[in-house]
C-alpha cells in the first residue's frame, strides 16, 4: 500500500493529560467502584458473552504461511498457499473469484478466495486481507510475515469463530484477495488487482449495495501494535471501530497516529461502500520492516491479534445491532 502518513500529536497530547487526570482521580474512581460492584458484575458477565478470537491459533497460521517462503502472484508457494487457505475451510460455502490480471510484468492469473456465512439480517459484512507478497522484482528474501501472513492467518481464525454457528445479524463474507501489491511501482493501475476485479463484479451483480461495512486488515500482528486511524475510509465506521476498542480496553493501539493510505478498500470505497482499513505502518522504527526482508515472525505477537481480532468482532457486534 501507499500511505501518506502522520503522528496525530493533538490526539497524543490530550491522551497524555486524560490519563494525569484519572490518576489524580484514582482515590474518588475506587470508591465509586466498591459502591457499583453489582453493576460491574453485570457488566462482567455482558463480556464473556463477547466471542474472542483464538489468537495462538491465529499466530500459528500465520506462522505456517510465512514458513512457505515468498508468496508472490505466479509462484508455485502462491499455489500452494491457495490450497493452504482452501483445505482450511473444508465445509465452508467457498466462492473463487479466478481471473486473469493484465499487469505491466505480463498476463497473471489471479484468484480471490471468499468464504460466507450467512446471517438472520438483510445484508453483509466483509472482511478481508491479502495474501500475496510483494512482486521479487522490488524485493528480494522477503517472507512478509506481517504483510500478506498475519491478513491471511487472522481471516482463517475469523472462519473457526462463524463455522457452523447460527449467525443471529449480517452474513459474514471472508475474502483472501489477491494481487494487493504492486508489480513494480504503486500506481492507480499497478496495485490492488484482486480487490480491483472484485469491486467491479460486485457493481454489476448488485453485491455492493448490500454491504453495510467493509473492513481490511492488512499488517496487523507487529509486536508494537499502532493502527492507524486511515482517513480514506467512512468515519462514522472508523468511529465504531474506536468505540469497540474502547469496549475491550484497546484504544492505546488505535489512531495515535492518522493519515490517507492507499490498500485493497480503495476500489469499493471509490464506490460508495463503507470502509475501514485496519493497518499498522508503524512496523519497526519508522517503519523500517515493511517491504524488508526483516519482515519476521520474530517481529510479531499474538496479542497484536487478539487486539484486532477482538476488536472486530466486537465491531460485528455493534454493526448487528444498528
Ligand atoms: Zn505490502
Amino acid at each position: 500500500m501507499k500511505n501518506v502518513l502522520r503522528k496525530y500529536v493533538s490526539g497524543r497530547v490530550i491522551a497524555m493529560s486524560h490519563f494525569c487526570f484519572v490518576q489524580s482521580k484514582l482515590f474518588v474512581v475506587l470508591l465509586a467502584s466498591l459502591a457499583t460492584g453489582i453493576a460491574c458484575s453485570a457488566v462482567t458477565q455482558e463480556k464473556e458473552s463477547i466471542s474472542h478470537i483464538d489468537s495462538k491459533r491465529a499466530f500459528e497460521y500465520a506462522r505456517e504461511v510465512t514458513a512457505l517462503g515468498p508468496r508472490y502472484v505466479g509462484s508455485d508457494n502462491h499455489k500452494k498457499l491457495e490450497r493452504y487457505i482452501v483445505d482450511h475451510l473444508k465445509g465452508d460455502q467457498v466462492e473463487d473469484d479466478a481471473f486473469t490480471a493484465n499487469t505491466v510484468e505480463g498476463k497473471f492469473p489471479m484468484r480471490n478466495i471468499i468464504a460466507k456465512f450467512p446471517g438472520s439480517k438483510d445484508g453483509i459484512i466483509v472482511l478481508l486481507g491479502h495474501y500475496d507478497t510483494v512482486y521479487p522484482l522490488r524485493n528480494s528474501g522477503f517472507v512478509g510475515a506481517n504483510d500478506g501472513g498475519s491478513s491471511t492467518g487472522i481471516l482463517l481464525e475469523y472462519a473457526n469463530q462463524f463455522r457452523g454457528k447460527k449467525r443471529q445479524g449480517y452474513s459474514i463474507w471472508l475474502v483472501w484477495t489477491d494481487g494487493e501489491e504492486a508489480m513494480r511501482h504503486w500506481s492507480d493501475t499497478d496495485s490492488v488487482y484482486g480487490a480491483r476485479h472484485l469491486a467491479e463484479k460486485w457493481e454489476k451483480d448488485g453485491t455492493l449495495k448490500k454491504i453495510k461495512a467493509l473492513m481490511v486488515m492488512d499488517m496487523i500482528a507487529d509486536a508494537d501494535l499502532d493502527i492507524a486511524r486511515n482517513t480514506k475510509g467512512a468515519a462514522w465506521l472508523l468511529d465504531l471501530i474506536y468505540n469497540a476498542a474502547q469496549r475491550e480496553g484497546y484504544q492505546s493501539h488505535f489512531f495515535t497516529q492518522q493519515g490517507a493510505i492507499e490498500d485493497d478498500h480503495v476500489p469499493f470505497f471509490d464506490r460508495g461502500v463503507p470502509c475501514a482499513d485496519i493497518i499498522d505502518l508503524d512496523y519497526g522504527y519508522n517503519n523500517v520492516f515493511w517491504h524488508s526482508p526483516q519482515d519476521t515472525m520474530d517481529k510479531l505477537s499474538p496479542k497484536s491479534m487478539q487486539i484486532v481480532g477482538d476488536t472486530i468482532m466486537e465491531s460485528i457486534q455493534m454493526l448487528d445491532q444498528r
